[in-house]
């Protein structure tokens, strides 16, 4: 695919390079003008052996134009159709029905299923004028078309979302800051996130550096206690904070200059970070899953276009086996851990859809089958991987292809 594109790429600049077509064009208005010249001497024009003079002129424009045209566009055709043949015969040389083996069925379901999908990837964007397709009832009020399948809450959550890290690439915490405190319980005792004492420790930085030290020793009264007194190792690192502002801030002898140095990137990896959270708070994975699924038909789509071409040769080719691929499809890791595939711990089986894989209130994921051993008649039993005593109804099915 790489070097389909380098063709392209070569051969789209020759075709750009190709002055054959502009020439035409140039000659044609040159052509056209003459012809307006000579329309008006001839309005002019008494004389009937001038005039026939002028006619005979713009024969000859006619005729020199004609011809350079002609060549101009027989040059551009055989640019054309080079093209075609080096590069969109190449491209479109498959069915794409036939590249891909596994296909969604185009059910009204399913179809609605990828809408809701692409809307979803639209909202998290923040790109919410197209999403909500508003229009003016008879009143004048607003409706809103929105599909009842989108939540619509999540509307308001990925605006907030977006109008703060809009917020925090200008350089202003406030409003992150607010709403880690008010997620504090969930960041910091589910997740063991410490977003919102980094934000703190960026907001600190950012008095520090601006020379308003005074500002950020009371910033650092008012908030790193409470961090210190969670987790005593946040300690160490409001001690080299605290310390740093015994030294100018671009002073290059100061032990702390490289620790605490400050840029936009930290403002960019908090943008991440905070981003990471609240997509996680709001129960989402951070990237849209959308997207993951078409870099991911992207990055096999090669691999697939040349099974199908070898299939075409050898017709005897075929594969059957259901849910397996005949080939490796290397993709990145970031996209693997979406692997469908699970080992039951306890069984050591694949779990399948009769078998499915089951978290308990702990987390811990196990077939169904080991569950119900464990279980026996449904009554209460222990996690095989930790303390934890639940009994079948507190475990959920789980469903690793819905990312
Ligand atoms: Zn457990």
């Amino acid at each position: 695919m790489s070097d389909l594109l380098e063709l392209f790429n070569i051969e789209l600049n020759n075709f750009k390079q190709n002055e054959h077509i502009s020439k035409g064009l140039k000659d044609t208005r040159n052509f056209i003008t003459k012809l307006e010249t000579l329309e008006k001497e001839l309005e002019a024009e008494q004389d009937e052996k001038e005039y026939n003079q002028i006619i005979s002129e713009a024969n000859n424009h006619h005729k020199v134009w004609e011809s350079n045209l002609k060549s101009n566009l027989k040059n551009s055709n055989s640019t054309l159709n080079k093209f075609n043949k080096n590069i969109l015969d190449k491209i479109y040389d498959f069915e794409l029905n036939d590249v891909y083996i596994y296909k969604i069925d185009k059910t009204p379901s399913n179809l609605k299923l990828i809408d809701n999908a692409i809307k979803l990837h639209l909202i998290r964007n923040g790109d919410l004028d197209i999403i909500v397709d508003k229009n003016d009832d008879d009143n004048g009020n607003e409706v809103s078309n929105e599909d009842p399948r989108i939540d619509l809450s999540l509307l308001s959550k990925f605006t907030e979302m977006n109008q703060i890290l809009k917020k925090i690439q200008n350089r202003d915490l406030s409003d992150a800051i607010q709403w880690a405190t008010k997620n504090e319980n969930i960041l910091l005792t589910q997740m063991g996130s410490d977003l919102e004492f980094n934000l703190h420790k960026l907001q600190y930085l950012e008095y520090y550096h601006s020379g308003q030290i005074f500002e950020a020793v009371r910033y650092a009264k008012t908030w790193f206690p409470k961090f210190i007194n969670s987790n005593s190792s946040n300690l160490t690192d409001v001690s080299k904070l605290m310390s740093s502002i015994l030294f100018n801030h671009n002073d290059s002898n100061s032990p702390y200059h490289k620790l605490n140095k400050l840029s936009n990137s930290n403002f960019q990896e908090i943008s991440i970070l905070f981003s990471k959270k609240y997509c996680s708070v709001l129960g989402f994975s951070f990237e849209s899953s959308i997207f993951l699924i078409l870099l991911s038909g992207y990055i096999s789509f090669p691999t697939f276009l040349k099974f199908i071409q070898i299939k075409h040769l050898n017709n005897k080719l075929d594969w059957t086996t259901h849910n397996e691929l005949p080939f490796e499809i290397n993709q990145p890791d970031f996209l693997k851990r979406f692997h469908p595939i699970f080992i039951c711990p306890v069984s050591k089986e694949e779990t399948t859809l009769e078998n499915p894989p089951m978290a308990l209130p702990c987390h811990h994921i196990l077939s169904k089958q080991s569950l119900q051993k464990l279980s026996r008649n449904g009554g209460s039993f222990k996690c095989p991987y930790c303390p934890t005593t639940c009994i079948p109804s507190q475990c959920k099915q789980v469903n690793f292809g819905s990312i």
